[in-house]
């Protein structure tokens, strides 16, 4: 059997062999961005990417931006016209989603260890905690108490359930994540008697899942577990975030994540829910799935190597900028991400190629032995799929090699 191959990526137009992004041809907007390597991302990509999920999903769920998929300010801006809420993980993404514009009531604090400066700016800003612990509920019911602010929390919970075929488990198993579901009665019971305000739970369970069968049982037993551990708490159930989940197509073989049975077992969550509990506001967040496609990495090949026999394209880009598109975030089994030679998409004769980076360490591999058009010093190297967990997401520091610049086209 043929290994599987990429399907080049089609949301990009070409035009006279040159791809195009947000109207313009990859060679000018490289001139406009005055360097390389950098990061572009398409505003109106992201933008039919939203309008379009909407349209699938059932009109009732709500939809967040999970920030740390990438947290650039423009795009964050942008992202507060979009969608419903975000969600944010760090004191720095908290401060990222305020300054972008998004109303406080619609932001949410996730993450294990949080520090008491962290909690106390999201209790002051008036956003949702997410409580990982019931060591943190403990200390956001003091910092309430300190700043005479009630605090609003949701209790992100461990469950015993996981989302089969995650790129990444977040769920279902000993974790750093949430509270373990056996020990949810009991801590919130212990919340009746703090000065805290429940507004629900988070479970969020894995990332990266291509399968819907998958995700729509991980939904349901979400809903279920939400329903059943909500005869416990202090108030009303109003916010059940399911979390999502949604992965893209980065390797060969992938197949794009189809909606239509994920919408379909997130009708019946909201017809049972407004049967038995109408005020529960139900949420999914997004992270990679909203913007991951919309997003290229460029380089610029400096060198065409030869050595015994195989063709490596070096480039003024790698690792540092793109740790995930070398396979060393989080793959087991090294993979290629889509490549293409920007400005000769078709090219006049094609070859196998390695795409490298300046950088000591034969880890710096952004393409092994692709089919590519034939490149010389000077081209430009495009990586597909890098809207998110890009620059953020890479050792920028590691050998000192100038930052990639990010671009919102
Ligand atoms: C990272 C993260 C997400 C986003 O994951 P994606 O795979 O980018 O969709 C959502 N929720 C939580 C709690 C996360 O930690």
């Amino acid at each position: 059997m043929d290994a599987p191959v990429h399907v080049r990526p089609q949301q990009f137009a070409v035009e006279d062999d040159c791809l195009q992004l947000g109207g313009l041809a990859l060679t000018r907007l490289a001139e406009r961005v005055g360097q390389t390597p950098f990061y572009a991302y398409d505003r109106g990509l992201i933008q039919s990417r939203i309008a379009q999920l909407r349209s699938a999903l059932p009109p009732g769920v709500q939809v967040h931006y999970a920030l740390k998929a990438n947290p650039m300010p423009a795009l964050a801006q942008l992202m507060v016209a979009l969608v419903d809420g975000m969600d944010v993980a760090s004191g720095f993404e908290l401060k990222t989603a305020l300054d972008a514009g998004m109303l406080p009531s619609n932001i949410s604090f996730a993450g294990p260890g949080k520090s008491d400066t962290e909690l106390r700016c999201a209790v002051a800003a008036g956003v949702l905690l997410h409580l990982e612990s019931g060591a943190e509920m403990e200390r956001v019911a003091r910092i309430g108490q300190s700043l005479d602010i009630r605090p609003q929390v949701a209790v992100r919970i461990n469950p015993n359930f996981e989302l089969k075929r995650s790129g990444m488990r977040m769920g279902g198993a000993a974790l750093q994540f949430g509270v373990d579901e056996d020990a949810v009665p009991a801590l919130l019971e212990r919340m009746g008697r703090l000065p805290l305000d429940f507004l629900g739970f988070h479970i969020f369970c894995g990332a990266q899942n291509l399968s819907p069968s998958a995700i729509a049982e991980a939904q349901a037993h979400s809903v279920h577990l939400g329903l059943r551990l909500a005869a416990h708490a202090p108030a009303p159930l109003c916010l059940l975030n399911i979390g999502g989940g949604f992965g893209v197509p980065y390797f060969p073989g992938d197949v794009a994540l189809d909606l239509a049975p994920v919408a379909a077992q997130l009708e019946q969550s909201l017809a049972l829910l407004a049967a038995v509990s109408p005020q529960t506001r139900l949420v999914l967040e997004l992270g990679r799935y909203l913007v991951a496609e919309a997003g290229i990495y460029v380089c610029r090949v400096r060198e065409r190597k030869l050595s015994r026999g195989a063709v490596f394209l070096v480039t003024d880009g790698g690792l540092h900028h793109h740790l995930a598109a070398t396979g060393n975030f989080g793959q087991v089994i090294r993979k290629n991400y889509p490549v293409a030679i920007g400005n000769r998409m078709r090219g006049d004769s094609r070859e196998i190629a390695s795409v490298v980076g300046p950088l000591c360490t034969p880890l710096d591999l952004l393409a092994d032995r692709l089919e590519l058009a034939r490149a010389e010093a000077g081209d430009l190297v495009v990586v597909f799929q890098s809207g998110a967990y890009g620059p953020t997401a890479s050792p920028a520091a590691f050998l000192g090699h100038p930052a990639a610049l990010e671009v919102l086209v």
